[in-house]
């Protein structure tokens, strides 16, 4: 038997007056999405963000690949450290650094852009480099990654500050915002001193003769301490593998000791390589019991908070993964197929919340209509009456495997 989990992160949303009333999910063609809700052996929604713990993709794609959250959750950029293959003492904490888009206003800095534009990896990794020479101090070590999301490690920090997300204060002036608690004064001296830094950086000139947003701050968030997770086959008794261009994602994979695939062209937004995504999944298979497809599009759509670009995001998601997936896991006699998302991304909030979403369970073991009247949408899924309150059991349910080490708490 081969498993295959379909994320479309952030997908799920709410009623837009943009789109006639409609979510993105009702107002896009969705015909793979819809059989596969009609034939599906369980359709329904899904908790799979706990209410004591941030709606985000680091709590989300914990719960879908079928980790307790709970017992598992050490914060979001310890993952990423994982990602990019950097190694955490005990005493390291680590902090994700975006680069961001800052505007003045009456003296006052406004969160323009919680991405800089999406500014591409390279010019990126120029500017972090230079951010090494101008802030690094006795402790503190910067990690370039992807797009405009990169690391700091705190050796000796400490992990109970507060921080904010900064895509969840777009438009906000980030005074109220900024790091807090024991020694979150060194962290505000150096997103301080990374503006004075970036003042006519190199990059920032080229982009803007470009008309793109500058990276004009970094903005620290999302610490945490190196997760202990036990491997995923430890857990199922099945092997397995992960496709995402979100170091994020991949982190958990490298975490879980899953095998992270790198797909040449997966960039995370609208323009990304969506059939070699499918395409070195299915192949994969050939060798792992099951794989996970990490759609990002969906999410930062979302955060962008345009709805035409997200019906566009879940066109692409049903057409060119979904469809592509039913067509080419055919060659695989027995198999079930997961659809789900690790939260909801509402445009008309352009961040995460920890509302229920979708899920949807086919299987060629029977892939007759169960119920003609179901499409894959918010309203069909909660008015199917199956409800799964703690979504790492999903996981369980889709394998039909307990899970063997202790996922309860410790
Ligand atoms: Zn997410």
């Amino acid at each position: 038997m081969k498993y295959v989990i379909l994320q479309g992160d952030g997908m799920p949303d709410h009623p837009l007056p943009e789109l006639g009333g409609k979510t993105p999910l009702e107002a896009a063609r969705t015909p793979n999405l819809d059989r596969i809700a009609r034939c599906a052996v369980t359709f329904g929604m899904v908790k799979t963000i706990p209410d004591p713990l941030p709606p985000g993709s680091d709590v989300g794609n914990l719960t879908v690949l079928g980790y307790d959250p709970m017992v598992y959750y050490t914060g979001r950029s310890p993952l990423e450290a994982a990602s990019i293959g950097v190694p955490l003492g005990e005493k390291d904490v680590t902090l994700r650094c975006n680069l961001v888009t800052l505007a003045e206003n009456d003296g006052e800095a406004i969160m323009e852009d919680y991405s800089a534009g999406h500014i591409t990896t390279e010019e990126a990794r120029e500017i972090i480099l230079d951010l090494k020479k101008g802030l690094e101090e006795e402790g503190f070590t910067f990690y370039p990654g992807v797009s405009y999301r990169h690391l700091l490690v705190w050796t000796g920090g400490n992990k109970d500050i507060h921080t904010t997300p900064p895509h969840d204060i777009s438009g906000k002036a980030i005074g109220a915002y900024v790091p807090t608690g024991a020694g979150a004064e060194i962290l505000n001296r150096m997103i301080e001193k990374s503006r004075e830094i970036l003042k006519d950086h190199p990059v920032n000139k080229k982009r803007l003769a470009e008309g793109k947003n500058p990276a004009t701050s970094i903005w620290l968030w999302g610490q945490g301490t190196a997760p202990k997770m036990p491997p995923f086959e430890e857990l199922y008794g099945l092997t397995g593998s992960v496709i995402s261009a979100v170091d994020l994602v991949k982190g958990i994979g490298h975490c879980a000791k899953l095998r992270v695939i790198d797909v040449p062209g997966a960039t995370g937004y609208l323009d990304t390589n969506y059939e070699g995504k499918v395409d070195y999944a299915l192949d994969s298979l050939e060798e792992v019991d099951l794989t996970m497809i990490h759609i990002e599009s969906t999410d930062e759509t979302g955060h962008v908070g345009k709805a035409e670009l997200k019906v566009q995001a879940v066109e692409d998601f049903d057409g060119r993964v979904v469809g592509r997936v039913l067509e080419g896991i055919k060659r695989f006699r027995d198999y079930r197929i997961l659809v789900m998302s690790d939260h909801p991304t509402p445009i008309d909030l352009r961040t995460h919340v920890n509302e229920p979403v979708p899920f949807a369970i086919y299987s060629s073991e029977d892939e007759s209509v169960k119920n003609d009247s179901f499409v894959y949408t918010e309203k069909s899924a909660a008015a199917s009456d199956v409800y799964v309150s703690e979504g790492w059991r999903l996981l369980g349910m889709l394998t039909g495997k307990e899970t063997r080490g202790s996922n309860e708490r410790r």
